[in-house]
């Protein structure tokens, strides 16, 4: 699933308008926030926004509770809402980390996606007076390695993780995989909600898959005969027991 699919799918399950479900919901995600981490007061408007959009835009048919009634008469807000995070966003060329000096070729360069910028601690200075400062920095996926991890990274001092300044990358990264068909931002299972990465290793843009590996073992094992299933469960019964045994050797 795409990640405005997946936030939508989660909404259908808890309601993420409601800031102890979001909580809730977050306990569950492998790549949420640790602790009572506070939901923003803008989350609920846009979670509402989204709902919005993914109907009119997606034809997504809402259940009645999750139908965005109390912004219905506001559709000019809800709309500079998804501009908003998507303005935040730079649009950059990208290329293979291992060859940042090299000249663009065809094997290094990755093509020009939009990524997500954080709001610096302090406005950066771009020259000795001072004179040009910026105030907000794109993440790099290339030349700052494992950067999906450290935007994931439950640790909340890093100003580019998804969760610091109200969600501010979350939100960016939502919405452009709502606007943008090509967006970067990786796939999602929809059962168990871990990220399944953004290519294929053909090289190709992820897109079709719902679930990851283990979730669709679980669901086949599931519509397995009881005979079946009897039987597994007393392999693996009779695999654990054989190593207790090795252990206690
Ligand atoms: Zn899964």
């Amino acid at each position: 699933m795409k990640l405005w699919e997946y936030v939508i799918h989660a909404d259908k399950i808890f309601d993420l308008t409601r800031p102890e479900k979001v909580q809730a919901w977050w306990r569950e995600l492998s790549w949420g926030p640790l602790g009572d981490w506070p939901v923003a007061n803008n989350w609920r408007s846009n979670v509402l926004a989204l709902r919005s959009l993914a109907a009119r835009l997606k034809r997504r048919k809402l259940p009645r509770s999750r139908r965005p009634v109390s912004m219905k008469e506001r559709v000019s807000e809800v709309d500079a809402i998804g501009r908003g995070y998507v303005g935040k966003m730079k649009r950059s060329l990208i290329y293979e980390q291992s060859s940042p000096q090299l000249p663009l070729s065809a094997s290094n360069f990755k093509g020009v996606w939009n990524l997500p910028t954080y709001k610096l601690p302090e406005p950066m200075k771009l020259d000795a007076e001072g004179t040009k400062t910026i105030d907000r920095m794109a993440v790099d996926p290339f030349s700052d390695p494992g950067w999906w991890g450290s935007m994931l990274a439950r640790a909340t001092g890093n100003p580019a993780s998804l969760w610091a300044n109200d969600a501010d990358v979350f939100w960016q990264l939502v919405f452009d995989s709502l606007f943008d068909e090509n967006s970067f931002v990786p796939v999602f299972c929809g059962s168990c909600g871990d990220s399944l990465g953004t290519f294929t290793d053909g090289g190709r843009q992820k897109r079709r898959r719902e679930t990851c590996k283990a979730c669709q073992q679980r669901a086949w094992f599931k519509k397995q005969p009881v005979a079946t299933r009897r039987a597994k469960w007393r392999k693996d019964d009779h695999k654990k027991q054989e190593r207790k045994k090795g252990s206690k050797r």
